[in-house]
């Protein structure tokens, strides 16, 4: 009897657990390719990390980009135009504010037209610094990305031609309050201080490059993957342009060499997934 009544007590309780987990607000997540994301915290906020939502890996870029409304906060992570992408246009219409470094974010506003009033003090640092945004909901850390960074204006316009100096290129670690805490490498090779980025609290979710060419590929991502040792890792920055060869299975491969304890998800183009959820299919495989 007493047996039986400890089982439903337990059952009681873990079903009980379950259900404030299931019904704790979510962060949702999508990948629209390359290094663009959209995430949506659990009070409603919306942030688009280097948001090339038009890129050629994706067939529905287009009508996606016209159809958003709403966007508090865009991340750029440097200076290239698979990166900085359809920042300007979403800052038009949404009135959101641009993080990122200093440099680079004057770069954008002089020479890729995003607008001046957007981007100030308030969301702007760089390596090493955090910033607390929309009213504590979001924390962002500046962490440093072994690559290059500059924005080519384009040449029909009355901007000057060529390369122009878009800062230091970066990777940012963003905090959300109940959700999530996500690395988003940017481009980058793997460089061993990675494993510092813990320093910012455990890292949930890692974004991680693994097209090769101009970033890690599968294996040097994998190992970048056990330096952070995230939850989950998600594999971006392949696909939308032939020339990065890295695959998703490639990939997948390596990391369950690399970094057996974390969960690697390969997201579709377009697809959205939640947090905590993600991290209760998790806990129960
Ligand atoms: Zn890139």
């Amino acid at each position: 009897m007493n047996l039986l009544r400890l089982l439903l007590l337990t059952a009681g309780f873990i079903s009980s657990l379950l259900s404030t987990a299931l019904a704790a607000p979510s962060t949702e997540i999508t990948w629209y390719g390359q290094s663009a994301f959209r995430i949506t915290t659990p009070s409603g906020k919306v942030l688009y990390m280097d948001p090339w939502i038009n890129n050629p890996g994706n067939s529905k870029g287009k009508e996606i980009l016209a159809a958003i409304k709403k966007a508090d906060l865009v991340l750029v992570t440097h200076g290239h135009f698979d990166h900085v992408g359809d920042s300007t246009e979403i800052a038009k219409k949404t009135g959101a504010q641009l993080v990122a470094s200093f440099d680079l974010g004057k770069a954008m506003v002089q020479y890729g037209g995003f607008p001046e009033k957007q981007f100030g003090f308030g969301t702007t640092g760089n390596f090493g610094g955090e910033v607390s945004l929309l009213d504590g909901e979001v924390k962002v850390a500046f962490v440093p990305a072994l690559h290059s960074s500059s924005i080519e204006p384009p040449a029909n316009s009355s901007y000057p031609r060529g390369l122009q100096y878009a800062g230091n290129p970066g990777g940012v670690v963003v905090s959300i309050k109940n959700g999530p805490t996500i690395y988003h490498t940017g481009d980058t090779d793997l460089f061993s201080d990675m494993a510092l980025v813990k320093e910012y609290g455990k890292v949930d979710i890692m974004m991680v490059c693994i097209g090769d060419r101009f970033t890690m590929g599968p294996r040097r991502a994998a190992m970048a993957v056990k330096l952070v040792s995230p939850d989950l890792a998600i594999p971006m920055h392949f696909g939308a342009l032939p020339i990065l060869t890295g695959t998703a299975p490639e990939f997948v491969a390596e990391a369950k060499k690399a970094s057996p304890a974390t969960t690697i998800k390969v997201l579709q183009v377009n697809e959205t997934f939640s947090w905590p959820q993600a991290k209760l299919t998790m806990q129960t495989k």
